[in-house]
């Protein structure tokens, strides 16, 4: 039985500091014992967390706040935690992108063409949150089906940085990092097919993995490119990230793609043994699209391995240049196929002016999806086509072979591979929509391990002159996740304040 809570002390002293009026969320790591004692509860962090989606409502981070829901969840949780002690995620805040299913609740891939669709059933790392306590707070803003770098592809408006409002969040994830970077939520549930957990962590100077393709099922998640979607978790620190993984990793009888390793206790292994030996690509650091405060924090990050006495060594990495126009080939083809179903009859948006089925379909599609959407399914057509099937999806699928293959041969004899997790810092809002080949230069970095489908992770790596994010990537071998979170942990303490 735990002692009668008296004040909501979150007010007076638990908070670290404030900005913008926005009262800094505790680290999850620090709640579970306040919890238990009594000092905090449920329902404070979830007021806490309401008032800062409040404040921060012109960053446009979410679609919908399922505020009374939350806190009806969180007296039902406070008053467990009376009877017993606290399940591993009690008071634990989570966001999720609108890509992912929350049974009796709208998601619309933040496109018109889902308008209305309520789910019927939650995505497997939605319920296994759930399950352990954790209190959903809304769905986030994000680019239409995750198509996009910048948040800017959204049918509901741009997400705006809230460290500079008027520069982007990144993408697809956008207001899923927004939501953790102004306390909105303690995690989010993001989904990265080319980088849309890592780019915008980023940007928005928080900790983004990407686990390994078939570590978490994917059901329930809207499919964007199925060999590549992986759903991943933007936090403020590793240790949440690693919380989160271990709740929601491993099999499932609803995805088939779904790896049956056993899950390791990710949260039990995160400090580093013993040095480790680190691979990095010149290439990445001499391409012409890489900002040079980037490029100096990289390799300063590299020196400070070197000298705590770990093996860095440049690997060559001859294929980057083929990595962009093969992920945007292959994706766009499975996005072609993946979206042919939103089609008017049995999900959400139909235009039904027209009278012959065709026409319904037209105007549906037309109406529904966004620019970017429709482009992407237009070219994705015409690579799967027969007479450039050859040309385009298939050479595409023989590159992604040879990078996988070469990244292999990397990680089977160094431990991590370090590199940039994106050419730039945030741009501005507007800078590239008219442009969509530099747009697509912003998951340059992102894209390596996507294609190969092995862990990597964005960890904040200080800022540029204009005091704007820098993101330091580490990618690992396949089902790595464990060494990859330690050596995260660590590197982000060695690099932090550089
Ligand atoms: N920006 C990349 C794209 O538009 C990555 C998106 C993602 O990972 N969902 O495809």
């Amino acid at each position: 039985m735990l002692p009668k809570r008296s004040k909501k002390i979150w007010k007076i002293g638990l908070v670290k500091k404030r900005i913008n009026n926005l009262n800094e969320l505790l680290p999850f790591s620090q709640l579970q014992a306040l919890l238990q004692r009594g000092d905090i509860t449920c329902q404070d962090i979830v007021e806490q967390c309401l008032h800062n989606i409040t404040q921060g409502a012109h960053l446009n981070a979410f679609l919908r706040v399922y505020a009374e829901e939350a806190k009806q969840n969180a007296t039902s949780i406070d008053q467990k935690c009376r009877e017993s002690s606290p399940l591993p995620l009690t008071g634990l805040i989570v966001g999720l992108k609108d890509l992912l299913c929350y049974q009796d609740h709208p998601v619309q891939a933040a496109s018109k063409i889902l308008e209305g669709f309520i789910s019927q059933f939650s995505a497997t790392a939605v319920q296994r949150l759930v399950a352990k306590d954790a209190i959903v707070i809304g769905h986030q803003n994000c680019d239409q089906f995750g198509m996009g770098s910048s948040n800017e592809n959204s049918a509901f408006g741009p997400v705006r940085n809230a460290l500079d409002a008027t520069r982007v969040a990144g993408g697809s994830s956008g207001g899923s990092a927004v939501a953790v970077q102004a306390h909105m939520c303690h995690v989010s549930l993001g989904t990265d097919t080319g980088g849309s957990v890592r780019q915008p962590a980023a940007f928005c100077g928080l900790v983004g993995l990407k686990p390994t393709y078939g570590r978490i099922s994917r059901h329930g998640l809207i499919a964007y490119a199925s060999s590549f979607d992986t759903i991943g978790i933007l936090a403020q620190d590793v240790q949440a990230c690693a919380t989160v993984l271990e709740t929601i990793a491993g099999p499932d009888a609803f995805d088939g793609t779904v790896s049956q390793r056993p899950v390791p206790t990710y949260t039990k292994l995160l400090s580093l043994h013993g040095k480790v030996k680190v691979a990095y690509l010149p290439t990445t650091l001499t391409h012409a699209a890489l900002q040079p405060s980037i490029r100096k924090k990289t390799q300063a990050a590299l020196d400070k391995l070197r000298q705590d006495g770990h093996q860095v060594e440049a690997v060559d990495f001859s294929l980057l240049a083929y990595a962009l126009p093969a992920y945007y080939v292959l994706v766009n083809a499975e996005a072609s196929s993946n979206l042919a179903r939103f089609d008017g009859v049995r999900y959400g948006y139909r235009n039904a002016e027209g009278t012959a089925v065709a026409d319904m379909y037209r105007k549906t599609r037309t109406q529904g999806f966004g620019q970017e959407v429709q482009r992407r399914i237009l070219t994705g057509t015409f690579v799967l086509s027969a007479d450039y099937y050859d040309a385009w999806y298939i050479k595409a699928q023989k590159v992604r072979r040879l990078i996988k293959e070469q990244l292999e041969v990397i990680l089977a004899d160094y431990d991590f591979i370090v590199l940039p997790t994106t050419p730039t810092t945030a741009f501005k809002i507007g800078e590239y929509t008219q442009d969509p080949l530099s747009m697509y230069l912003a998951d340059l970095y992102t894209v390596i391990a996507s294609l190969a489908g092995v862990p990597a992770i964005s960890i904040p790596n200080g800022t540029d002159s204009q005091g704007l994010p820098i993101g330091l990537q580490a990618i690992a071998p396949a089902f790595g996740e464990a060494k990859l979170l330690a050596f995260s942990n660590y590197f982000a303490a060695l690099v932090k304040d550089a």
